[in-house]
């Protein structure tokens, strides 16, 4: 297992990077949601200057080597700051992360140390235009002598617009699924921007479309057919972190209610006395702690070297729920002006409701706790566990 910082290194690092977000990264928000663009050559110098792109990867490749446990106040920071630079975070160091752990050594070799100083960036390409994921798979990677040629689209692929790299999911036999580690620049690949979100405004979530592309056998990540547990694996550690996204921006919601409650009057007194949206307060509060609590319990077991399926879709799913609920409250007790950009919770608004489709829609959170209930997953007994298990 990589070393992970010491903790004063550690504080050191933390406490440079939230100056950098809300002292230099803040002051461009604006600029940013009105542009609906990153500004790359203003952002990544910071980003670069305090550590971001390398938080995941190993100190032998030049990167922070952070455990998960250490990684997700950090990504909710971002989330709080603004949903566009955190889905360009999230999914620079999650892939990073994955190519680290399931990645050959020539490919580890030939993009982590650029990564970790953002000079490259891994890009994930799952999704499809006509195709569902996993084995419905429309992508295929036909051998041919010492190459793949490979056919099909993906679409809403983050990062599309920098990445140097993309893990690409295709079917090397109608059955099996396959990862290839592609790079951008690759004849027989055309990379196309999709139209602006909703929210996360900035990022870029293009199009890929490969016709007749030759990469080199040495593209494949493992072997052939190890596509599904790459999948599973770099997902699972993913969802901890969009449910991390998920509580960064509920605790803004949260801390923008509490102030907003404070300084309305109405009928001469501040809101905040009024029962109703005291309610709202602590049911705000209720979700921000419970969400915290299953992603520590998460986070400690994956830094322990355990898979954790059922932890991860229950804290995406449960974190889309919380963070839902608590963007819904916190316009309420804004009242009519939170409606408009006066105050950040319109934007917080919108960006949570990415939280829904990253990573995989409720439904497969749903699909991947049931399995593990039915497979014979046991919570850990701190509470006794039972005897009908
Ligand atoms: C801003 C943004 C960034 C993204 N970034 C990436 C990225 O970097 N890489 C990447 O690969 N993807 C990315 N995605 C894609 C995202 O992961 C998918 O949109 C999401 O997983 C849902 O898949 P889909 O869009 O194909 O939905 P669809 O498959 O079209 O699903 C539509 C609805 O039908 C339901 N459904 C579909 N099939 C079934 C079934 N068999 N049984 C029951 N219900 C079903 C779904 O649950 C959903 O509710 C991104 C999406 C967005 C919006």
């Amino acid at each position: 297992m990589a070393t992970a910082p010491t903790a004063a290194d550690y504080q050191k690092l933390r406490d440079r990077i939230f100056s950098a977000i809300w002292d230099e990264l803040d002051p461009l928000v604006e600029q940013i949601e009105n542009d609906e663009h990153i500004p790359r050559d203003v952002v990544w110098p910071i980003l670069r200057e305090c550590g971001v792109f390398g938080l995941l990867i190993p100190a032998e490749y030049g990167g922070h080597g952070l455990t998960i446990s250490q990684y997700l106040p950090i990504i909710a920071e971002f989330a709080k700051l603004q949903g566009g630079i955190r889905a360009l975070v999230h999914v620079h160091n999650s892939f990073a992360h994955a190519l680290s752990e399931i990645g050959g050594t020539e490919q580890k070799d030939a993009v982590l140390f650029g990564a970790a100083s953002g000079e490259k960036s891994v890009a994930f390409a799952l999704t499809e235009p006509d195709h569902g994921t996993g084995a419905d798979l429309g992508t295929t990677a036909r051998r041919e002598g010492d190459h793949y040629v490979v056919n099909g689209s993906k679409w809403l692929i983050t990062n599309s617009d920098f990445a140097s790299h993309f893990i690409v999911m295709a079917k090397t036999a109608p059955a099996q699924v396959s990862a290839l580690l592609v790079e951008r620049d690759t004849p027989g690949v055309q990379i196309e921007p999709l139209p602006e979100t909703m929210g996360c405004k900035g990022g870029e979530h293009g199009r890929l479309t490969f016709t007749d592309m030759r990469v080199p056998v040495s593209a494949l990540i493992g072997s052939e057919g190890e596509g599904q547990d790459h999948l599973e694996r770099a997902l699972e550690i993913s969802r901890v972190l969009v449910a991390a996204s998920s509580l960064g921006t509920a605790e803004r919601a949260l801390e923008l209610s509490v102030r907003r409650a404070k300084q309305r009057v109405t009928f001469g007194k501040p809101i905040a006395q009024r029962q109703a949206v005291q309610r709202y307060v602590a049911e705000m509060a209720i979700d921000v702690y419970a969400l915290r609590g299953m992603l520590a319990d998460a986070a400690s077991k994956w830094d322990a070297g355990r898979r954790i399926p059922a932890e991860a879709s229950m804290c995406k799913q449960f974190g889309l729920e919380a963070v839902g609920r608590v963007t819904d409250r916190a316009l309420l007790v804004h009242g009519g002006i939170g409606y408009t950009r006066e105050f950040p919770i319109e934007r917080l608004y919108r960006d949570a409701r990415l939280n829904w489709l990253e990573e995989g829609s409720p439904t497969i959170q749903y699909m991947v706790t049931a399995r593990e209930m039915l497979g014979g997953y046991q919570f850990d007994d701190a509470f006794g566990g039972s005897p009908d298990a």
